[in-house]
């Protein structure tokens, strides 16, 4: 069979299913990761303020007295060293090594903008004193007294999440700042360690998410194609297209549009098959009907009758009430005729006031002693047109014989009716 051609609703559905929930995941990923992101600095801003604090009380506990820086004239030039009090605190590494084995992190103690104390060593091992800080630091922390916070200071060429806190005389003049830092290297895989299981959960019900808008949608769809393929059928003359109980039962709109199109169905059907005024079956079906009973009755060889039945005198009534009094009959008729062949077969409007009755599996007496009945009830059936109360008859000519083909079985059935009505009507040839 050739697959359909899928439509634009069908790559649009599936589009629309899952594009948003991508985009609102990337979205959501980013602002998490910045949010996540800023809130571990802030945090490791914290404590290095914090550490920052503590190293300053302890050189102020360790070293009481101001900042002095002195000068001692040598013969090679001359030589500075700082005080802190009375105490040259200018070699004082001891302290920060502690510092930095207590803590983990880096410092460095600036006089004005000058490395004095500091833990940070370049790459031959040599503690990188006497060089200047930024001057874009200093000017943040030394000239308006405060502290600064970088997440990308570089010391020694290495980025660092950095603090520098403003170092203070009794007399609340700055006079230098002190440094505490850690290496982005070592924080960086902390932040995406605690940020993995966050992107994990995330990334998985962004799939869940994902997985279930797009089954949905391919429901959907799936649904939707069969509906099209319904109709496509329908459309090209094929009234007995089915559609899935499934889609019947789901009790949503598509179940609304299931039901809609097999009571359309239902309803070409009716208006191709039956005849407009009776609601028998018309000829054209009739005889497609007839032909495959026919067949069956003779492949399971059980009895088989046909009825030629026709209205008498009808002209006459239609002459004397009218047509559309005639049609009023015409109708009557019919629904005897249904109710007498229920069960037992079928009736066909074969033309004008014309009818052929079908019996299956029904002998010739039985069909027989059916037409009687009906017959007798035909004869009482008041007709009411008009007012008046009119009573018909109606000729049978029966055709029961199995060794005839079904071409000379209608014929026989006409031959009968012909002689009922040559022999005075109202009566039962067979
Ligand atoms: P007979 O007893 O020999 O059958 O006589 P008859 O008058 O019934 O037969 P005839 O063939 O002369 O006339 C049949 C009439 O049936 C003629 C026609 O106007 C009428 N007829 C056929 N179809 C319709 C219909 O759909 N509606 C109405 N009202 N009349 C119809
Ligand atoms: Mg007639
Ligand atoms: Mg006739």
């Amino acid at each position: 069979m050739k697959k359909a051609k899928k439509g634009k609703i069908y790559y649009s559905m599936q589009a629309i299913s899952v594009l948003p929930i991508i985009l609102f995941g990337i979205l959501i990923f980013i602002c998490g990761t910045y949010s996540f992101t800023k809130a571990m600095s802030e945090e490791i801003f914290d404590h290095l303020d914090t550490s920052a604090h503590l190293c300053i009380s302890q050189i102020n506990a360790a070293y009481p007295g101001d900042y002095t820086l002195k000068s001692t004239s040598l013969e090679e030039g001359t030589a500075y060293s700082l005080y802190k009090g009375d105490i040259d605190i200018t070699t004082a590494y001891e302290f920060a090594d502690h510092f930095k084995k207590d803590t983990g992190m880096d410092m460095t103690l600036f006089y004005e903008n000058t490395r004095i104390i500091t833990t940070v060593r370049d790459w031959e091992g040599q503690r990188i004193v006497g060089t200047a800080a930024p001057e874009h630091i200093v000017e943040a922390v030394q000239t308006q007294n405060k502290a600064a916070f970088y997440d990308n200071a570089h010391v020694n060429g290495e980025p660092y999440f950095a603090c520098y806190h403003p170092l203070t005389n009794a007399d609340g003049t700055v006079v230098g700042m002190l440094f505490v830092g850690k290496p982005v290297s070592t924080v960086k895989p902390i932040i995406t360690r605690s940020l993995n299981p966050l992107i994990i959960v995330g990334l998985i019900s962004l799939l869940i998410a994902i997985f279930i808008s797009y089954s949905y949608a391919k429901k959907i769809l799936y649904i939707l194609d069969r509906i099209k393929v319904f109709f496509q059928k329908t459309a090209t003359g094929n009234l007995n297209v089915k559609i899935s109980p499934d889609i019947l039962n789901r009790n949503d709109e598509f179940s609304e549009i299931a039901t809609a199109a097999l009571t359309m169905q239902k309803s070409l059907r009716n208006m191709v098959e039956l005849d407009g005024l009776t609601a028998l079956l018309n000829r054209r079906t009739g005889e497609q009907k007839l032909k495959s009973s026919y067949l069956s009755a003779d492949d399971s060889q059980t009895p088989f009758c046909i009825v030629m039945a026709d209205i008498d005198y009808f002209k006459s009534v239609n002459d004397t009430y009218g047509h559309h009094n005639g049609d009023v009959i015409l109708k009557n008729v019919a629904d005897l005729l249904k109710k007498y062949t229920a069960q037992r077969g079928y009736a066909i409007r074969w033309g004008g006031e014309e009818f052929l009755l079908v019996y299956e599996n029904h002998t010739l007496s039985e069909t027989i002693s059916c037409l009687e009945q009906l017959q007798e009830e035909l004869r009482n059936f008041a007709h009411n047109i008009e007012g008046t109360e009119l009573f018909i008859t109606m000729t049978f000519g029966v055709a029961c014989d199995a060794n005839l083909e079904l071409e000379q079985l209608i014929e026989l059935a006409d031959d009968n009716l012909y002689k009922g009505k040559t022999s005075g009507r109202n009566c039962i040839v067979s």
